[in-house]
């Protein structure tokens, strides 16, 4: 049997400049119509100044992922780019944190632990943003 393979694009609308936003949902919505049970899932966001992340999600941990970001990597810091757009410090999130998780998929069950949500991480919002899930195996 060969390797199949499925995909899904979702729009996101992230609320801040800063945003945490759970899609733990839709990969596991991705994951069911795919009709794959074993194999890997792939979630990519086609952008440059967002991240994709898997972590606890709820309010006060979210805030402080953003702190966290906002201190190690400052909005407007002299940054170059900046006199671009402005941006400069979501694009080196983005770079440090990454664009992509790959994810197991066992039973027709995405394999993460109790505390482990999906999260689409905004620098540069509020915006639209694209979500593609892949889901490759048999
Ligand atoms: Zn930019």
């Amino acid at each position: 049997m060969s390797c199949r393979v499925f995909m899904k694009e979702y729009n996101i609308e992230s609320r801040n400049r800063f945003d945490v936003v759970k899609i733990t949902h839709l990969v596991e919505e991705a994951v069911k119509e795919s009709k794959i049970a074993n194999g890997l899932v792939l979630v990519f966001t086609p952008h440059a100044t967002a991240a994709i992340a898997i972590n606890e999600y709820e309010p006060r941990i979210s805030d402080d992922y953003i702190s966290w970001i906002k201190r190690v990597i400052p909005p407007g810091a002299g940054w170059k780019h900046d006199e671009i757009d402005d941006n400069a410090h979501a694009h080196i999130a983005s770079l440090v944190i990454g664009q992509s998780k790959v994810l197991p998929l066992s039973g027709g069950r995405l394999v993460r632990g109790t505390w482990q949500e999906v999260l689409l991480l905004e620098f540069d919002g509020p915006r639209r943003r694209t979500l593609v899930i892949q889901v490759y195996g048999l």
